[in-house]
Order: structure tokens, then C-alpha cells, then sequence
């Protein structure tokens, strides 16, 4: 009898740690995954020069490096590594949310999904586009706007916001998926300065025929004010949600071998990872990570100034390279992305912290 009682004790002091040490790890209810497309660590400091190390990505305690390469390249793009991110496979070049085969990988949207979140994609790019296409497509060419853009009438995605109207409404098939979208209960939006007029409800935001301009060609705070109201109407669903946030054009600026439009895009990059961050902040239950897909431009810095803010750069190619990338997290299950690990697993940590 002793025995018995001892060891009931002993099971309920068990239980009750098992249960504090659960407390103290909460899982959260949010996850937004930001990338910086082509943002590697050079990209990454010379923002933090010019803004005189005052980054925001910099307020994330916990740091990661992430490899990249593809299932068929070492040098992977951007459908293949949003795939890595969004399925947590490896594919060849090109591919999106498949393998070569054109066999399916679920997307980490649509298993928030499945589980009742709400979900989200901002970009600067079109929607259709390889990074967020990654997301919510499955097609074997990331040429193949007008497929890709069918694929959004298949999910229940709550709010997107970016370019790409032409692949919804100018088709070779002559379908007008904004037509199928209205009669799916979507606000329709056309200009970014009509959003702030939404309050809730299922939305898309198709602002541009195609890409959007450069932030320094007229595309202004698009991006900030994108981002503040996809949070603001994916935090209305009480089962939390998943949203990826892209800041497309820094891949185009090592493309382009252009410092300035480079130095631009990653800063309002970073200005909106400010705005994100001072929300998941206030929320406690957002888990926020910051990456890039690949780096682009064998970008470096040859001179700059501190006190200045002023840098000098070089590009060492107009492509992608392999090197590994920087991984910023930040709030509950953020712990867990420190170290050096595959791109793929980035999508398998998601997964984990949501405990799905
Ligand atoms: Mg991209
Ligand atoms: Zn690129």
C-alpha cells in the first residue's frame, strides 16, 4: 500500500514537470515566414551599415544559417527553394510544390489550412510568381502563370496581395478567375490605397498587370500597407494563421548588379520586418522568421562607412550562388531555429512549432 502510494506521488510530480516544462515552451498560434529573395548575409549587412546597425532583423535572438542547394543543382532558384520552404522537399530547378515526376508535395498553407488557420501570401512580385507560387501551386514549369494562378481557386487562402492580374483576367483560356473569386466571397481590391477600406473577409489584392515597379520607381509603402492588413485580417481567426511575406526584388537587384535598387529593396525589407515584429510583439503568440531562399549576385562589400551609413559593393556574378544564407526567428518556438541545417528543414521546424 505504502509502494503504491509512493508511487503515485512519484507519477504525479512526474506529470506536474512534464506539465510546467509544456508551459514553458508554448507553441505559437502564428507563424509568418518572411523571405528576402536573393538576401544573403551581404545583403543583410549592408543594410545594416546604411541604417548604422540599427536593423530590425537584428532584434532576433535566435540565428540560424541555412544551406540551399536543390534536389539537381547545387546553385538552386526560386521554385525550387520555395519549394524546399513551403514542402520541406528537395526538387529540381523550375519545379514548384513537386517533384519531376509532377507528384504532389502538400504546401506548409495548405496544412494550416487543413488545420482551420487562416493564410496569406504579400509579395512584391506577382502573386503567381515563383516564391509565392511555391505556397499554393503545384506545377511542374514556374513559367506557367495561368496554371499557377488556377491553383489559388483550389485553397481556401484568406488574403493575397501582390501583382499578376493579367494571369486572373487576360487568359489564353479566356476564364475570368476574378469573376470565379467574387462568386468564392473575395473582396476584390485593384489599388493598395483601397485596402485600408476592408475590414475583413477573404481578399485579393491584384494591384499590377504584372511585376509591381521598384520601390524607387513608385511602388511606395505597398508592402508595409500590405503586410499590416493581411495581419490585421488573418488575426480575426481565432484558430491563428500562416502567412509568407516576400520581399521579391532583392533577387532582381543582384540580377541587375545594381547596388542602389539592392540597398533599396532589402531596406524596406527591413523596415517591414520592424512593423512585423513590433505586432508579434504586442501578440506573443507569433512566430516570426526571417530568411532568404538563396543568395544572388555573389554580392560583397569592398569599403563603406559606419558613421556615415555608406557602402561600396561589388557583384561577382548575374546569377544565384550556393552560399549558405542567414535565418533571423523570433517569439515562441523561435529556440529552435538556431544552428546549420537544409532549407528543408525550415519548413519541418514550421511544422513542428505549430505541432502539426
Ligand atoms: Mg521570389
Ligand atoms: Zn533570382
Amino acid at each position: 500500500m505504502k509502494k503504491l502510494i509512493y508511487l503515485l506521488i512519484v507519477l504525479f510530480l512526474f506529470s506536474a514537470c512534464a506539465e510546467i516544462k509544456e508551459q514553458k515552451k508554448p507553441k505559437p498560434k502564428n507563424i509568418i515566414l518572411m523571405i528576402g529573395d536573393g538576401m544573403g548575409l551581404t545583403q543583410v549587412y549592408a543594410a545594416y551599415t546604411v541604417k548604422k546597425d540599427k536593423t530590425n532583423m537584428a532584434r532576433c535572438k535566435h540565428i540560424g544559417l541555412v544551406t540551399t542547394s536543390s534536389k539537381d543543382n547545387l546553385i538552386t532558384d526560386s521554385a525550387a527553394a520555395g519549394t524546399a520552404l513551403a514542402t520541406g522537399n528537395k526538387t529540381n530547378n523550375g519545379l514548384l510544390g513537386v517533384d519531376k515526376d509532377g507528384n504532389k508535395f502538400p504546401t506548409i498553407l495548405e496544412i494550416a489550412e487543413e488545420h482551420k488557420k487562416a493564410t496569406g501570401l504579400v509579395v512584391t512580385c506577382a502573386i503567381t510568381h515563383a516564391t509565392p507560387a511555391a505556397f499554393i501551386a503545384h506545377n511542374i514549369s514556374r513559367g506557367n502563370y495561368e496554371g499557377i494562378a488556377k491553383d489559388f481557386l483550389k485553397t481556401d487562402i484568406d488574403v493575397f496581395f501582390g501583382g499578376g492580374k493579367d494571369h486572373f483576367m487576360k487568359r489564353a483560356d479566356s476564364l475570368n478567375l476574378i469573376d470565379s473569386l467574387i462568386a468564392r466571397d473575395y473582396n476584390i481590391v485593384y489599388d493598395v490605397n483601397e485596402i485600408s477600406s476592408i475590414k475583413n473577409g477573404k481578399t485579393a489584392g491584384l494591384f499590377y498587370d504584372f511585376h509591381p515597379p521598384k520601390y524607387s520607381e513608385g511602388r511606395g509603402d505597398f508592402l508595409e500597407k500590405a503586410s499590416l492588413k493581411a495581419i490585421e485580417i488573418l488575426d480575426q481567426d481565432e484558430d491563428g494563421f500562416f502567412m509568407m511575406i516576400e520581399g521579391s526584388q532583392i533577387d532582381w537587384a543582384g540580377h541587375d548588379n545594381d547596388l542602389q535598387y539592392l540597398l533599396d529593396e532589402t531596406l524596406e525589407f527591413d523596415d517591414v520586418v520592424g512593423k512585423v515584429l513590433d505586432f508579434a510583439e504586442k501578440d506573443g503568440e507569433t512566430l516570426v522568421i526571417i530568411t532568404a531562399d538563396h543568395e544572388c549576385g555573389g554580392f560583397t562589400i569592398v569599403d563603406g562607412d559606419l558613421e556615415k551609413g555608406t557602402i561600396k559593393g561589388h557583384f561577382s556574378t548575374g546569377h544565384h550562388t550556393p552560399v549558405m544564407v542567414p535565418l533571423f526567428a523570433y517569439g515562441p518556438g523561435s529556440e529552435n531555429f538556431c544552428g546549420v541545417y537544409d532549407i528543408t528543414d525550415v519548413y519541418k521546424k514550421m511544422k513542428n512549432a505549430f505541432g502539426f
